[in-house]
């Protein structure tokens, strides 16, 4: 077979930008070579609709055993009872608990996408907003923390089905306690979407909502380092049918309904490659290692919203307890959008997005803020101490930006810096 030298270069390409790059979008991560080299199997090259020991082809007695692996791992790296490895990412997983608990024009609770949650949470673009009818709680103005009265507030007034947290730009801890206890108060389920902080609650260093929630959700590939890819999870409420009947009157537990959401509600085939992939990545969180890698992730956010802080800058809400931070940039630079910065900064090989802040004036086009994370450059192997100088680098671009010696001089020392760490964890 002839080679594709085009893709391959392309490949390469990608390959020297991640290498020689200071990657801090929340969002990403670098995964070792085990977990690449299990995405790049032959497992690819199976069917296996349905689930182990119920699928819809002959020959998946190995990837039925790998998938049984990845679920047991998953269960026990959470404390859950029950999990599902197929949402071929996060927005797949949320959608399919949306179409298990709702119904077309249901109300739902979700964070305002402007006060740093995700799309699959309500927007109006996404499903979430189009099927069912969002109503969003915030953040108070004064904290930038979640404002439970507000939630609490709406649940009574509008009486959800479903309430959901998590978010994408939150820097702070959830009270799932205070969450579950609001939707039984009304009678409603409570889902929390753990994606960024996923692999800090593995690494038992926040709040773990799987111990709360009726559903949880997450991907696989921000903090928690795997593929990229979705699950779902269930705790102590896994044998609570929770009233949900089928058309001919059988109660169906929860676990079971949201396993044919996933299939064949709204996906085909599994990814068996994923899967795999998923499964050497909950291997590695169940080693001790993983956890000195989390605590590092959060010293190292930590030390990096203070260095920004004590350069004028604006962290929402004051610091952070997990990997991000979300810094409004109008505090110190008033004309600078989190487009500029976000276009500037990458010319100086650094990578972070913009991102509205709560109560922002600016379109989610332009935004007046940027998201920042340290899971990638921990993974890299950068410690606190590196945190002062990355910042530093941060700011004289932002200082400067439409200074193209500026940009050129941070990039080579973005570069010469990025020599000494290795891509792969190990
Ligand atoms: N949920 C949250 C909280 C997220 O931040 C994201 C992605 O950023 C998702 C879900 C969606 O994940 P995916 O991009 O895998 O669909």
């Amino acid at each position: 077979m002839k080679r594709d030298d085009k893709i391959f270069e392309l490949i390469e390409k990608e390959h020297q930008r991640q290498l020689y790059g200071i990657e801090l979008i929340a969002s990403e991560n670098f995964v070792s070579e085990q977990v690449m080299n299990a995405m790049g199997s032959c497992m690819t090259n199976k069917y296996a609709e349905g689930l182990p020991g119920k699928r819809y082809y002959g020959g998946c007695e190995v990837v039925d055993d790998s998938e049984n692996l990845a679920i047991e791992r998953l269960k026990e790296l959470f404390d859950a009872e029950w999990a599902n490895v197929q949402p071929h990412s996060g927005a797949q997983a949320n959608m399919a608990v949306l179409m298990t608990v709702l119904n077309p024009g249901d109300k739902f609770l979700g964070l305002d996408l402007a006060h740093g949650g995700h799309l699959s949470h309500g927007s109006p673009v996404n499903s979430s907003g189009r099927l069912y009818h969002p109503i969003a709680y915030g953040v108070k103005e004064e904290t930038g923390t979640v404002d439970y009265d507000m939630m609490e507030e709406l649940a009574v007034e509008h009486k959800p089905k479903l309430i959901i947290g998590g978010a994408s730009a939150y820097s702070r801890d959830w009270d799932y306690e205070r969450m579950r206890a609001i939707a039984d108060k009304v009678g409603a389920l409570l889902m929390i979407d753990m994606a960024h902080p996923a692999g800090l609650i593995a690494a038992g260093l926040l709040n773990n909502p799987v111990k709360h929630a009726h559903i949880v959700t997450s991907t696989t590939h921000k903090t928690l380092r795997g593929p990229r890819g979705g699950i779902i999870l269930i705790g102590k409420d896994f044998d609570n049918p929770m009233g949900i009947k089928t058309k001919k009157g059988v109660v169906r537990k929860m676990s079971s309904l949201l396993d044919s959401a996933v299939f064949p509600g709204i996906q085909g085939g599994p990814l068996e490659h994923v899967i795999a992939s998923k499964a050497v990545s909950f291997f590695e969180a169940l080693q001790p290692e993983y956890i000195e890698y989390q605590k590092q992730v959060q010293k190292n956010a930590g030390k990096m919203a203070e260095c920004f802080i004590e350069k004028g800058y604006k962290i929402i809400s004051g610091g952070t307890d997990n990997h991000s931070m979300l810094i409004d940039l109008r505090t110190k630079f008033p004309d600078l959008t989190g487009k500029k910065a976000e276009n500037t900064l990458v010319l100086a090989d650094i990578t972070i997005n913009k991102n509205m802040v709560p109560f922002d004036d600016r379109s989610p086009f332009q935004t007046s803020g940027i998201r920042v994370g340290t899971a990638a450059l921990t993974t890299r192997g950068l410690k606190e101490e590196h945190m002062a100088p990355v910042v530093d680098l941060l700011d004289e671009v932002l200082s400067d930006p439409d200074n193209e010696a500026t940009l050129n001089s941070v990039k080579e020392r973005v570069n010469n810096m990025m020599k000494d760490f290795p891509m792969f964890a190990d």
